[in-house]
């Protein structure tokens, strides 16, 4: 699943392609992807409108629109924006740039298409159709953020300490919680346990204050370096231009099962924890 950092190279991609482009219509097969909303009723709404301004909450793309409305895709599972140009070949959407766009199988489950002024079109392939698409008025986003956790990347020390006070369960999980803080999935909670060389199987509430330093450190590092390589193409995931990032080829614990810790030549363990696999250096990892 898209995390922040494969979020937010969408959001820099989106940011030079789309901003102040004009939604003219839409399309998809996939209606059901629309949830607040019908997508014929999203299709009226949007038409005509600027889009404003991009931004992201957690894993949630938003676009704000010039009529003080907000236009939100959540990726979910195997989703991924594309920008480009596609011309219909009998049922099938082709896309008319050569290279990724075209060959790489994960940018051609085409689901929703949104034509954009200047002769752009913004896609969202997905392959499991889990992706959503809401069209929500700018107040009422506000106050269902509230319940989200605070941003990763801008967190004092302080504050991310105080989260922790009482708190029960195990850390790992607790990362994953977008109640608890936002962006942080399952391939980087297990980077950035690695990185802070805590369990993922530790009690939250156990965890010494120089470990929780640790972990607050190891946040900010692997997110940002994660942003730097535009994500993990590991699975379905593709940036704005149909390419992979490059996270994966850089991973030190994620989908390396049996492999060796990079810090201590240990072998690196999966256990499921939660329906999830958590990958681990047992040796590294107090
Ligand atoms: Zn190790």
């Amino acid at each position: 699943m898209p995390e922040l950092p494969e979020v937010e190279t969408i959001i820099r991609g989106l940011e030079e392609g789309v901003r102040g482009r004009t939604f003219l219509d839409a399309w998809t097969d996939s209606k059901t992807l629309f949830k607040n909303i019908s997508f014929e009723g999203l299709r009226e709404k949007i038409k005509g409108k600027k889009i404003k301004g991009i931004r992201r909450r957690g894993k949630n793309i938003l676009f704000d629109l010039s009529d003080s409305s907000v236009l939100l895709i959540h990726q979910k599972i195997t989703g991924h924006l594309l920008l480009g140009k596609w011309q219909k070949q009998g049922k099938e959407w082709a896309s008319k740039t050569k290279g990724a766009l075209s060959l790489d199988p994960a940018n051609r489950f085409l689901r929703v298409i949104f034509f954009l002024s200047g002769g752009l079109d913004m896609a969202l392939s997905d392959l499991r159709k889990f992706a959503k698409i809401e069209l929500w008025e700018g107040e009422d986003l506000e106050e269902y953020f509230k319940s989200f956790g605070p941003e990763p990347l801008t967190i004092a020390f302080e504050e991310f300490k105080k989260l922790f006070s009482s708190k029960k369960g195990k850390i790992k999980q607790i990362l994953m919680d977008q109640r608890f803080i936002v962006g942080i999935g399952n391939i980087y909670a297990s980077e950035i346990l690695w990185e802070a060389k805590i369990s993922p199987f530790r009690d939250a509430g156990k965890i010494k204050q120089e470990e929780l330093k640790r972990i607050y450190s190891a946040i900010k590092k692997i997110l940002k370096k994660a942003i730097k390589l535009q994500g993990d193409s590991f699975s379905d995931f593709r940036t704005i231009s149909g390419q992979k990032g490059r996270y994966q080829n850089f991973a030190k614990v994620y989908q390396k099962e049996g492999e060796q810790c990079p810090e201590c030549g240990g072998k690196i363990k999966r256990i499921k924890q939660g329906g999830r696999s958590s990958f681990f250096c047992p040796s590294c990892q107090k």
